[in-house]
């Protein structure tokens, strides 16, 4: 059993994909070219927004949206405690400051009201000056958008959706990675939607930041390469990634998504009443990144990731270290108990198998173990 099967993925689209990579080869037309422009008018369209720019991974689609926004020192960025480190990664990288707030546990996402504290103690402090919040889609689920707003709009601060997980989500109808004044994307192979290798993409309805963006992927470039208007990095998509996500994006859109929601809707089924399952709140749809599972404590956790992987049942730990305890951090003031949901969820959640390609007899199984090992290690 595999935790994303890509290998069963590839040989359902392998006819497709074989074609456009040989295609590119065959082409000559290795880096942008036709191909990802294609591509990315196809996303701009799916997601609902005016621009989207690829780039050639999902930490450099948030650099860029924080550069367009020229985020520097003396600069707070609010980021929850429980993401990837990228998220925080970024806004050091740029020599401005994350403020980390603790998130729901239900939801996985950053809390609204404890945003709201969070940036009110900045201003109160007077040391960094708020400019901007990055929530972040967790295992595919959206962040709480229509709270994030109102508190972005009350304090004027930009809003950057890190959807590196929740591609393909929505809220109301309204598709993920349109909820920012930014959104960006990755296409790191394990996400809901990946390529081969590494990608990502930016998204904004803004056509100055569109612009910015566009020329400082490129070095920086002005009216053409050679003419450099300001210091850029090089981060572009590859033709054969844009060429592979193609006909990945419409297995994506045509029954990928929908499949992976009703394999998480049988776990939900199978495991209700044994362990805490992920909440989808009202209007919201999830491309489930990750099904994720919060058990009673650490010791139950760890001993069922162990039975499982007794039984040949892979899952993993995202995450099991919050950001602010991470050791780069660890000067900046941060102490244990600071953001208990945060640390909590660390000591208690397990990512089970989960991909559009897994068999009801693969989810019957998994949740046939974890029922047995929960009736045997009740306390
Ligand atoms: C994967 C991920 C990123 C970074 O994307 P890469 O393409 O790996 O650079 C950023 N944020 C979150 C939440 C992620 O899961």
């Amino acid at each position: 059993m595999e935790f994303r099967d890509l290998k069963k993925q590839y040989q359902v689209l392998k006819k497709q994909i074989d074609k456009a990579m040989t295609d590119v080869a065959a082409s000559s037309a290795y880096i942008m070219g036709e191909k990802v422009k294609e591509f990315e008018t196809s996303l701009a369209e799916y997601v609902g927004v005016k621009h989207c720019i690829t780039c050639a991974n999902g930490t450099d689609a948030l650099t860029m949206a924080l550069m367009a926004w020229n985020i520097s020192k003396g600069d707070a960025v609010f980021v929850p405690s429980f993401t990837f480190f990228a998220t925080a990664e970024v806004v050091s990288l740029e020599s401005a400051t994350p403020i980390f707030v603790d998130v729901v546990a239900d939801t996985f996402n950053i809390d609204p009201l404890k945003l709201e504290e969070s940036i009110e103690k900045v201003l109160s402090d007077g040391k960094l000056i708020p400019k901007a919040i990055i929530p972040v889609d967790l295992f595919g689920l959206s962040a709480n958008y229509p709270e994030i707003r109102k508190i972005a709009e009350k304090y004027g601060l930009f809003v950057l959706e890190d959807g590196a997980q929740g591609f393909g989500g929505s809220i109301h109808g309204k598709k993920a990675c349109s909820f920012g004044d930014i959104s960006t994307t990755s296409f790191f192979p394990a996400k809901p939607l990946g390529c081969y290798g590494d990608g990502g993409a930016i998204f904004t309805d803004n056509d100055e930041w569109a612009n910015f963006i566009n020329s400082i992927k490129v070095h920086g470039k002005g009216t053409f390469k050679y003419d450099n208007v300001r210091i850029g990095i090089n981060s572009r998509l590859d033709t054969i990634q844009a060429a592979i996500l193609q006909p990945k994006f419409d297995a994506f859109k045509e029954y990928e998504l929908e499949k992976v929601n009703v394999a998480a809707r049988l776990y939900s089924k199978k495991l209700k009443g044994i362990v805490k399952t992920p909440i989808i709140p009202d209007g919201y749809y999830s491309s489930w990144a990750q099904y994720t599972i919060i058990l009673e404590n650490k010791k139950q956790r760890d001993g069922l990731q162990a039975y499982l992987k007794e039984n040949v049942i892979p899952s993993m730990i995202y995450y099991p270290k919050p950001l602010h305890l991470q050791t780069v951090y660890k000067d900046s003031g941060y102490v244990l108990g600071e953001f208990p949901v945060s640390e909590m969820l660390c000591d208690r959640v397990l990512s089970l198998p989960l991909h559009p390609y897994i068999e009801k007899s693969d989810i019957d199984l998994i949740c046939f173990k974890i029922k047995s090992f929960i009736d045997k290690n009740i306390t």
